[in-house]
């Protein structure tokens, strides 16, 4: 049987109720076949960055996982269908959003999936959370390079 690996997935939301979206898409994830939960963040509300519309709500969490990194791809992109996600154009807003961050040590560069996912280190609103849960994986100069950015911690 495949290792444990561990992994981390930021969730974002900016329609309809973001906050309630963002708590069940946190227990979609906890509920996955292979997944155990180890770690969530507290909520942060951001403005939207290369998008639009009303503020984000973002988060991370932190599982231990059977699955490939492609069949949590995949896991990750079912809870986002279930939530109603729609993509009329690139970056519109969204009812959910969940990238796959880190899976493990590994480096995939693949046409479906890029991990450590390319943008992370430009986002606050995934750097401050995963910080929270994982500093080792947040260097303080990623930190300090996207301080200038709008985020608030909101419990
Ligand atoms: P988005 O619309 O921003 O959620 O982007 C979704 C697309 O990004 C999908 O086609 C995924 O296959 C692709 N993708 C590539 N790398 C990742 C990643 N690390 N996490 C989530 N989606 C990814």
């Amino acid at each position: 049987m495949r290792e444990s690996v561990t992994a981390h997935i930021a969730l974002g939301a900016n329609l309809g109720d973001p906050v309630v979206s963002v708590l069940k898409a946190m227990d979609d994830i906890a509920a996955i076949d292979g997944i155990t939960p180890l770690k969530r963040s507290s909520l942060y509300r951001s403005a939207p960055l290369a998008s639009s519309g009303p503020d984000y709500i973002n988060a991370v969490v932190e599982v231990s996982t059977r699955l490939s990194a492609p069949a949590l791809l995949s896991a990750l992109q079912q809870i986002e269908q279930q939530a109603g996600r729609e993509r009329p154009y690139p970056n519109a807003p969204r009812t959910l959003d969940l990238d796959l961050l880190i899976y493990g040590n590994a480096s995939i560069d693949s046409t479906a999936l890029v991990v450590p996912h390319p943008r992370m280190l430009e986002r606050a609103f995934v750097l401050l959370p995963l910080f929270e849960i994982a500093p080792q994986c947040v260097a303080a100069a990623q930190l300090q390079a996207v301080q200038s950015q709008a985020i608030a911690r909101i419990g």
